[in-house]
């Protein structure tokens, strides 16, 4: 997330739905649920009434926005595919979009085309009140010094950072993080000394990694480190916590802005209630079942240039059964499961999408990736570590037939480093036989 000048244009709307967020940190769940409904009637009334693209939907659907009063009601509108924003894309901008001062976006895009929509001031608005108030939980107040080390920061020479003056920041690459520029961005933010570090779970990892390697000590405590983009797996939370010594907070969101989800100081996901409305679906579209993953599906209540109403985000997530014990009532994601897309495909045909937990409490390697390479094999790449056994394949093998039976052909290949794609990520699951084509 990258604040951009323009959306420093709307003060007084930022800061009252900054007070308003002080204000809801103390509302029940009751009172959140009410507050999505009357939320929910204004988008639906706007999209309606506006939007040819939901016209056209409720009409043969035979909906009219009183048959949706509720977030309960949302079930009986079809959901919205990354496709059908590509296929009718015209036919989603609101008649009147204008009047919301609208600009164009776009996802990143890492192997294929990048997904454009439409956004707009509203947008903006939350988008600022929303990470300021959860910043402000990880330690965040205006103007303090921060570095960010992700794929935003696309040098065109061999510079590794630049200083952002404006945000007061420094902007680190994320894509060539070899042990020599390592050393060097180690040395440069010890000197630069920011408060609050951010960045991809992955980059921030091989930082860590580097300065304990290099016996490199960065001798200053930022107050915290936000994660964000990618899974933030235990081990990496755990060295990027020693090395930097301060809590890490990792936050869940994406360009089509539908849905946040941000770590509280208690450590639970809080699913921002206020900001839209999650749903997990499964593979029919229907709510999964109670513990079950399912696919992050929202909508948001701030974009009435291209409303997104029930969206598809790609994004795996299960539900925690339990509140947090910090007392906020949002709905709390007990875990974030990866990206449909991230699957392997068996030779029976099954999409096994849900591969982290294999991952999730073995030692032996920093980093892994599998990659699907044809229809009866795939790759496993490790990073090892010291911890490193012989077993630690065997181990990971029997995890993975476990979810995806034993007809494909496991191989597993010690490496130095996996590549990060062309937006500065790095994937768990890639899958090199059937190419996703989609950010
Ligand atoms: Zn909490």
């Amino acid at each position: 997330m990258k604040f951009k000048l323009s959306d420093y244009g709307y003060p007084l709307e930022i800061w009252n739905l900054y007070r308003f967020l002080q204000k809801s940190n103390g509302y029940t769940r009751e009172q959140l649920v009410d507050y999505q409904n009357k939320k929910l009637n204004a988008i639906i009334e706007h999209a309606y009434s506006h939007v040819p693209y939901y016209r056209e939907l409720f009409e043969k659907n035979q909906l009219k926005p009183p048959d949706i009063q509720t977030v309960e009601d949302l079930v009986k509108i079809p959901v919205l595919a990354k496709e059908t924003v590509r296929e009718r894309f015209d036919d989603l901008i609101a008649d009147n979009a204008i009047r919301y001062k609208p600009y164009l976006n776009r996802t990143s895009g890492s192997t294929g085309t990048p997904l454009k929509f439409m956004q707009d001031k509203n947008v903006s608005i939350a988008r600022f009140a929303f990470f300021w108030h959860i910043w402000r939980s990880a330690g965040y107040r205006p103007y303090l010094k921060w570095a960010q080390i992700d794929g935003m920061f696309e040098p065109d020479d061999d510079s590794i950072w630049r200083y952002d003056l404006q945000m007061n920041s420094l902007q680190i690459s994320a894509y060539s993080l070899n042990e020599q520029n390592c050393k060097k961005i180690l040395k440069k933010i010890s000197t630069f000394r920011p408060k609050i570090v951010r960045g991809f779970p992955s980059a921030l990892y091989v930082l860590a990694q580097a300065s304990e390697n290099l016996n490199f000590d960065i001798q200053f405590k930022p107050k915290s480190v936000i994660t964000y983009s990618e899974q933030l797996y235990p081990f990496q939370r755990e060295l990027i916590n020693k090395v930097f010594g301060c809590p890490v907070y990792n936050i869940y969101s994406m360009w089509e802005a539908v849905c946040l989800i941000a770590e509280c100081a208690s450590g639970s996901q809080h699913q921002y209630m206020e900001f839209s409305v999650m749903e997990l679906l499964d593979k029919n579209n229907s709510p999964v079942q109670k513990g079950e993953s399912g696919e992050i599906t929202a909508t948001s209540f701030y974009n009435y240039a291209m409303p997104f109403i029930r969206y598809k985000t790609g994004d795996l997530a299960t539900l925690a059964e339990d509140s947090c014990s910090c007392g906020r009532a949002h709905v709390i994601v007990k875990d974030m499961d990866g990206r449909k897309d991230d699957s392997i495909i068996t030779p029976e045909g099954n999409r096994i999408s849900r591969l982290s937990r294999v991952f999730r409490n073995t030692d032996g390697y920093n980093y892994a990736q599998v990659r699907q390479v044809s229809e009866k094999e795939i790759v496993v790449l490790l990073v090892p570590n010291d911890k490193f056994q012989e077993n630690t394949t065997d181990q990971l093998k029997q995890e993975l037939q476990k979810r995806l039976g034993t007809s494909l052909k496991i191989e597993f290949r010690l490496v130095d480093d996996i590549e990060p794609l062309p937006n500065g990520k790095r994937r768990l699951v890639v899958n090199d036989w059937i190419r996703t084509d989609e950010e």
